[in-house]
């Protein structure tokens, strides 16, 4: 059968006649709190996503281990953006942008849309990376968005599942008692910590067959150190507080190998070591996002080894004084990848888009002022490095609380972050540990179909009438299973071998 064309539309922003058309792409921190800086400008802005969430990424690995809910840290863009009268929300991947045409081409579900724009800011943040080796997401899934949270929320609750089934037929289920975090760094110390409290805390009298205190976390990472941009100190430290929670922490290791039962390093001596592990999690390396090399081949900015792009010191793209570039996918002046990048970066740009317009002078270079970084390593324990300032235990935790509550979006969520925090930090509980198998094989599958999930819906436009006989078909056969299951209910059929049953 021929390809389909795919229908296109032009978006054209509410209200734009003889506006500036400024387009924002990602609800990250950059395009969030870039939207936001021209709330007060005379301008339309329009805001493409893939999400329809803004993303508060640090708090991911709270999500993954049951503490804080996907609503909490992923509120709707559309509701946060509600009351900002001159700013719209448009649902899609961006799949190119045209620097001559000055437009961006968006996708979703098979639909394509073109928006055109006078100022641009692209703030797509970046993704996980392998080192050139892909397949390992398969089995070890990274941490950058709430579907992988999730997966992950289920790759872990589910092994305890599984291992309690195993031990009660006297099976090994150390496989499934291990858990492996690659990276250690502040996402991977986070991650492994937590883990270590669900099986030593809180999962404590839950299960019968096995003890989840013997449960191993195992922390590798091919780097020295814990926490290299931290220092030697507090890397150090952060590694004996992970140490005293009984997470086992192997350093110089480099993993050569990922497959379903287990993972593969080498240290520097040449020895290779396989731990059998089934959940692991990836929380080592970031590529920019692939955005970025559509920008570099199009204005001939060079990219790093990380696939960031460099911009110039007023965060435009060389030669495209109306393309500004923030947050995660620049290379200047070795920022690094963090929310205040992204958050100071995008108000900059928003401030400099309204400058233009109201014929102000530019605000000259742009110049990141360094907060401090943090990392949670358990309940009460942290560590903080603010300037020369280095802080550890209790204070930088009750710092990083205080932080955490101020940037999470909302005063709701914050309300019930707070509520989870206290249920998991005072009490041994985790408010939410619901998983189902679609959170953890969704992905894979959708992975097989080749369009994705636009393989799953009807195509926009057109009425093809085959396909739609063969979703009858399919609804036919669903329905008279769907009754099947119903009688055998119905009839105290369910469980009776099928030579057994009456009918
Ligand atoms: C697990 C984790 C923990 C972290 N912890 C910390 C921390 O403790 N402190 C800290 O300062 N930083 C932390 N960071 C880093 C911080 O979250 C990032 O630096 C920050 O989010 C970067 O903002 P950004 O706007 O550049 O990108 P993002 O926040 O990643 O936003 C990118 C946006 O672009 C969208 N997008 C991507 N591609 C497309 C496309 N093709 N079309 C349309 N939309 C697209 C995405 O859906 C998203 O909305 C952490 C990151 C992770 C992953």
């Amino acid at each position: 059968m021929a390809a389909q064309p795919v229908p296109q539309e032009t978006h054209q922003p509410i209200g734009s006649e003889g506006r500036h058309r400024v387009v924002v792409i990602g609800s990250g921190f950059g395009g969030l709190f870039g939207t936001k800086a021209l709330r007060r400008s005379d301008v339309e802005v329009t805001l493409i996503a893939k999400t329809t969430h803004h993303l508060f990424q640090p708090l991911l690995y709270q999500v993954a281990t049951g503490i804080l809910s996907q609503g909490e840290i992923a509120p709707s863009t559309r509701e946060i953006l509600a009351g900002q009268d001159n700013a719209q929300v448009l649902l899609g991947e961006v799949t190119d942008i045209d620097l001559d045409a000055r437009t961006v081409t968006s996708k979703v579900l098979g639909r394509e849309t073109t928006t055109p724009y006078d100022s641009l800011i692209v703030a797509a943040g970046a993704g996980q990376s392998y080192f050139g080796n892909d397949h390992f997401s398969e089995f070890a899934p990274g941490m950058k968005s709430i579907d992988d949270a999730l997966e992950l929320r289920g790759r872990i609750f589910g092994a305890f599942e599984l291992a309690e089934i195993g031990a009660q037929r006297g099976e090994n289920v150390d496989h499934l008692l291990t858990f492996v975090v690659v990276g250690a760094g502040p996402t991977g110390v986070e991650m492994a910590g937590q883990i270590a409290e669900l099986s030593h805390r809180t999962l404590k009298k839950d299960f019968r067959a096995i003890n989840t205190r013997h449960a191993r976390v195992i922390l590798v990472d091919a780097a020295p150190q814990v926490l290299p941009p931290f220092g030697q100190k507090l890397g150090a430290k952060a590694k004996s507080e992970l140490e005293k929670l009984g997470v086992e922490v192997i350093l110089g290791a480099m993993v050569t190998d990922v497959d379903e039962r287990g993972i593969e390093m080498k240290f520097k001596d040449g020895r290779v070591e396989r731990i059998e592990s089934v959940a692991k999690i990836w929380a080592a390396g970031v590529q920019a996002n692939p955005l970025g090399k559509t920008l570099s081949e199009q204005s001939g900015a060079p990219l790093d080894r990380a696939g960031r792009i460099a911009v110039n010191p007023d965060l435009t793209l060389p030669g495209h004084p109306e393309v500004f570039v923030v947050g995660d996918m620049i290379a200047l002046d070795n920022l690094p990848g963090v929310a205040q990048v992204a958050i100071q970066g995008a108000k900059y740009a928003g401030k400099e888009i309204d400058n233009r317009i109201k014929g102000k002078a530019s605000q000259g270079p742009f110049h990141y002022f360094d907060k401090g970084s943090m990392a949670i390593i358990s309940r009460f324990r942290a560590v903080a490095l603010i300037g020369k300032l280095r802080l550890t235990g209790v204070v930088a935790w009750l710092m990083w609380l205080a932080l955490h509550l101020v940037y999470i979006t909302g005063f709701k969520s914050r309300v019930t972050a707070l509520l989870h925090w206290a249920v998991s930090f005072i009490g041994r509980g985790r408010s939410e540990r619901t998983t189902t198998e679609q959170q953890i094989f969704a992905r894979s599958a959708l992975s097989r179909l080749k369009g994705g999930a636009a393989d799953l819906v009807s195509d926009p436009g057109a009425y093809d009438a085959a396909r739609a006989m063969l979703e009858t078909t399919r609804r036919a056969e669903l329905e008279a299973q769907a009754a099947e299951e119903a009688r055998l209910t119905d009839s105290g059929e369910r469980g009776v071998p099928v030579e057994q049953r009456v009918g």
